[in-house]
């Protein structure tokens, strides 16, 4: 099994040569106070060194064992508190935290990287800094000034750590009917009570507390999803000069046994009248918890690329390793018995594939993070408003598409394998394990197509379409006269031009039939996402061209003749998706429930 490396080569690459990353971050006053490029460079290589040296080593021994429970207590793997700790003495949880409170004030340009390299070393681990991120986004946005001042230090040095619960046993996508109930106290608190289940790292041994952000109902709130309020309820109650008090009255049920991510724990937490307080407003509590998911939707995305990039390294050293047959052409290394695998079309076209799809959405996540930073903190309005608009059409795309393509990225690497892909030593199937639940968590795959389609895309009548088609309208005209994307421009051109089309269809047929967006919409946040994917590569090129001719490492070269393979083989996906859409919901309705 290859030794996970953190892509350090490729992630400086789009910072510096695609993105032009430090150009943005001076452009932003709140930002430009934080970061200068060296230390973004220094904080890149303390991450990968982490993620390489500390969190990969333990990834396969925490898939073996597992989290444990016992009578309410649950231990991590081996290795993972001292890990937990070296996160803390580094503040990694509070990289892109607001620096009024102890946080590093980051741009997410910057973190999603980091990201990238935890989850890909360790997506089970992953989970306990990204949930705290997470929650401390929420508390950040829309907590009162007391609870900030109260809570956030220790969660962004990650002394506490967070969690999310929302899910319950009969409510996961539809939260409008959840059950668990706040009753107010006379002194500004709440009691809360009720069961959440899969609550990721609701309870462990890594932290000294454990800071709960739940969704209940008051008792006269309304039904449905405006009737739901954020608390934050703390695993410790915390006494007035910051030390913890009694231990609050909810508890860990049980913990789930899983496909994968076997290290992290998923809790059923019982919250017995546990003491809570307001987060936001009262009812608005949905509206709140929107605030941090673009957030960790982008991220969850973020874990299907880690996810997938540590597949890609494994496959490809098996591929230059493994001998078996002879190349078509001929025999390449005639001294062996056998040529490696790496000589044959098909071998190739997995690794081209996983290639197109990894390097392609790193690219991709890093453009959404830069509109995220550009919506969190740019001083001009418009400039700001644009950039959210961005934000809120892109993210639903990198939450599935990354997981979806990071998923068959991870696959491919098993089957690159072959039958030694199947089985536990080469690490393989863990990936597969693991990444699988980055389609299903956090939203579904096809929930995150709906919002695309039903929210974004129609909800707007196409506005919000109208901002990405037109950056890369900007983009082509641009650049329509540089040699090196000549081969890519037309083919782009025409991709964008057939997602126009079919957002013009469903627009029109949004109105006629209640069916008509559901049944497009998988397909149509396929397609959006292969053409976003194809506008990376063709930035990619623009970039890496002009250093090709006498790049002898073929890191240049190498992501010019990816791009040819992604536009060759990958990009003319998009013809089929769109036929299919445009065959409307019959097929799909016709059956009766019998019929099936
Ligand atoms: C390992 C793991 C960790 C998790 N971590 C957390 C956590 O930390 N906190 C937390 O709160 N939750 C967590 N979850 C819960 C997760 O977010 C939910 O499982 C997910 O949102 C789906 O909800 P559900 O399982 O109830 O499925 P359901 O909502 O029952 O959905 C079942 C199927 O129906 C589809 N469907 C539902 N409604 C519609 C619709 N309107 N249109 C079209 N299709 C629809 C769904 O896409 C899905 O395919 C975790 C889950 C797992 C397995």
């Amino acid at each position: 099994m290859a030794e996970y490396q953190a892509p350090l080569r490729d992630i400086r690459f789009l910072l510096n040569e695609v993105f032009d990353a430090p150009a943005l971050w001076a452009s932003l006053p709140k930002v430009a106070e934080n970061v200068d490029p060296e230390t973004a460079d220094a904080i890149l290589e303390e991450a990968g060194k982490i993620a390489g040296g500390v969190l990969a080593p333990l990834n396969r021994e925490a898939d073996e064992q597992g989290s444990k429970w016992d009578n309410g207590e649950v231990t991590a793997p081996d290795g993972f508190k001292e890990a937990y700790q070296t996160i803390v003495e580094g503040g990694w949880n509070g990289l892109g935290g607001n620096p009024e409170f102890g946080g590093m004030g980051m741009p997410k340009t910057l973190v999603a990287q980091f990201e990238e390299m935890m989850q890909g070393a360790n997506m089970a681990f992953g989970l306990a800094p990204m949930l705290t991120a997470g929650a401390c986004l929420a508390l950040d946005a829309h907590g009162s000034q007391e609870l900030k001042e109260k809570y956030l230090p220790n969660m962004y040095s990650g002394v506490w750590s967070g969690a999310m619960d929302l899910t319950e046993p009969h409510a996961g996508t539809d939260l409008g009917i959840i059950r668990t109930k706040a009753e107010p106290n006379d002194d500004g608190s709440f009691n809360v009570t009720g069961t959440k289940i899969f609550i990721t790292w609701g309870e462990h041994d890594m932290a000294e507390n454990i800071i709960h952000l739940v969704l209940a109902k008051l008792p006269d709130a309304p039904k449905g999803p405006k009737g739901i309020s954020l608390f934050l309820v703390p695993k410790f109650l915390v006494n007035e000069d910051g030390s913890l008090g009694e231990r609050n009255s909810f508890s860990c049920g049980s913990i789930e046994k899983k496909m994968g991510i076997k290290g992290s724990a998923t809790c059923v937490m019982n919250f017995d009248g546990a003491k809570g307080w307001l987060v936001g407003e009262e009812n608005k509590g949905l509206a709140a918890m929107f605030t941090m998911m673009n957030y960790e939707r982008l991220g969850v995305g973020i874990q299907g690329i880690g996810a997938a990039e540590a597949s890609l390294q494994n496959a490809r050293e098996y591929a230059l390793d493994r001998i078996q047959s002879r190349a078509p052409t001929g025999a390449q290394q005639p001294e062996k018995a056998a040529d490696p695998i790496i000589v044959h079309p098909d071998v190739r076209r997995m690794l081209l594939t996983m290639k197109g799809y990894v390097e392609g959405g790193r690219a991709f996540s890093t453009y959404v993070a830069q509109w995220l930073d550009i919506s969190k903190y740019a001083d001009d309005d418009e400039r700001r408003k644009h950039a959210e608009g961005m934000v809120a059409l892109l993210t639903p795309v990198a939450k599935a598409f990354l997981t979806d393509r990071g998923l068959e990225a991870c696959i491919l690497g098993q089957q690159v394998f072959g039958g030694h892909g199947f089985v536990r030593e080469w690490g393989q199937e863990q990936l597969v394990r693991d990444c699988r639940i980055t389609q299903i968590y956090e939203g579904t795959n096809g929930i995150q197509a709906l919002d695309l389609m039903g929210r974004k895309v129609v909800g707007s009548q196409g506005k919000l379409y109208e901002l990405f088609a037109q950056d890369v309208a900007n983009f082509l005209e641009e650049n329509a006269d540089n040699e090196h994307l000549h081969p890519f421009l037309e083919p782009l051109a025409a991709a964008v031009e057939r997602l126009d089309d079919v957002t013009e269809h469903v627009l029109g047929q949004a109105g006629n039939s209640p069916d008509a967006v559901g049944a497009a919409s998988v397909d149509y946040l396929d397609l959006f996402g292969l053409t976003a994917l194809g506008y990376m590569w063709a930035r990619i090129v623009k970039a890496a061209a002009p250093q090709a001719a006498g790049d002898t490492s073929g890191f240049y070269s190498g992501k010019v003749k990816t791009a040819r393979f992604y536009f060759d083989r990958l990009l003319p996906k998009t013809v089929s998706l769109a036929e299919g859409i445009r065959s409307g919901s019959d097929a799909m309705m016709a059956l009766t429930a019998e019929e099936f």
